[in-house]
């Protein structure tokens, strides 16, 4: 089969013939339909330091992705061949307190599909039945792609209640921009979208934004008097990964708001502690999905009009994938998609 390659330490990627992977008795092949570009593919592509660390080529790379069942191992009952799914991209150790307790996004044992194991940038992907995610009759396949940052943006959206609250989204990438449309969704009273990319800021009041915001123009608290809002944010989601977001984001909050931050920084951050004290905020670090509380919930909320369609950008064919990840990378886009059948 073709796959996309980190052949060896360096940049690049090649697609090249690697073996169609042999599934195990506990595990589904998959014919890979569509996947999405993520963050995390472009710096394996580019070989920064955290690659370097993680990565052990040769790895077939990419988590993103929908596909179509095409063999079972002998102990999987629940999947046949035919059905539609997506792959969880967090391969859980199953044995430990937290697995055990049915809390799998905790477990400290997670190897990542396309980082530690062979990824879906392929012609077909093997997956652990409990990775699998069946999805209904009818779904659009480019949505159905990005289930996996899709969820990242869910998870963080709904770590705080967010009915009749002021949300303040931080960082407008493609999954700031579905959690603007989850927020909305869940009965945010205003939803603010912060990014210094113009193109982004579009896309967020697309996705449902009522106020956008550019930080290199205005504070995050320059809306309020505009939004009717007195205090300060009730809910924010950080998802930008930088560093003066974050504290500009505490300074911003209102007395007992809640800070779910997804964004992953490159270096240690100083915060205004006396701001998190006083103001008694909650700050929750979000990583990947629950399995599968969150994945009932995106679907659900598909199912309830939920529309995240315009996050995506820019469609290419598998062997454009130089064109797309050069998409991917470039400020302006929202999601990419590759589609493994053209
Ligand atoms: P992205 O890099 O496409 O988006 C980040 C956005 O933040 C960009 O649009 C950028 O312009 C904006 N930004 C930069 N500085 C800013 C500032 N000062 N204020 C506001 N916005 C600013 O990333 P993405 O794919 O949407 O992912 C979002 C973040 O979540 C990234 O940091 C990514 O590494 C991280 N991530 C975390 C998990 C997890 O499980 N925790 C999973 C996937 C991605
Ligand atoms: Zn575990």
């Amino acid at each position: 089969m073709l796959a996309l390659v980190k052949t060896g330490p360096g940049p690049g990627l090649e697609l090249t013939d690697v073996p169609v992977p042999k599934p195990g008795i506990n595990d589904v092949l998959i014919r890979v339909h569509k996947t999405g570009i993520c963050g995390t593919d472009l710096h394996i592509e580019s070989w920064d330091a955290w690659a370097a660390d993680a990565i052990h080529p040769p790895l077939v790379i990419g988590h993103e992705f929908v596909g179509e069942i095409v063999e079972v191992g002998g102990n999987v009952a629940d999947f046949s061949p035919g059905d539609l799914v997506s792959g969880e991209g967090h391969v859980v150790c199953g044995l430990c307190r937290h697995c055990l307790a049915g809390r799998r996004h905790l477990c400290a044992h997670t190897i990542g599909l396309g980082v530690g194991r062979d990824g879906a940038f392929a012609e077909y992907v093997s997956l652990p039945m409990t990775n699998v995610w069946h999805h209904w009759a009818g779904i659009a396949e480019e949505v159905a792609a990005i289930f996996d940052p899709f969820g990242n943006a869910v998870h963080t959206a709904l770590a705080f209640p967010v009915l009749g609250e002021d949300v303040l989204v931080s960082g407008a990438g493609p999954i700031g921009l579905m959690a603007t449309a989850v927020a909305r969704h869940a009965g945010a009273r205003h939803v603010v979208v912060c990014d210094p990319n113009p193109f982004r800021r579009d896309l967020a009041v697309q996705m449902g934004a009522n106020r956008v915001i550019d930080p290199a123009v205005e504070s995050l608290t320059d809306c309020f008097a505009e939004l009717g809002m007195v205090e300060g944010y009730d809910v924010a989601l950080e998802m930008s990964g930088s560093p003066i977001a974050l504290r500009n984001a505490i300074a911003a909050m209102a007395h007992g708001g809640g800070i779910a931050i997804l964004g992953i920084p490159t270096q240690e951050i100083s915060l205004d502690v006396n701001a998190i004290v006083f103001k008694m905020l909650t700050l929750r670090g979000i990583y990947g999905r629950e399995m599968y509380e969150t994945w009932y919930k995106m679907t659900v909320m598909l199912q309830s009009g939920l529309d995240i369609t315009p996050a995506i950008t820019h469609r290419f064919g598998f062997r454009e994938f130089e064109a797309a990840f050069a998409a991917a990378r470039a400020g302006e886009s929202g999601k990419v998609i590759m589609d493994w059948q053209a």
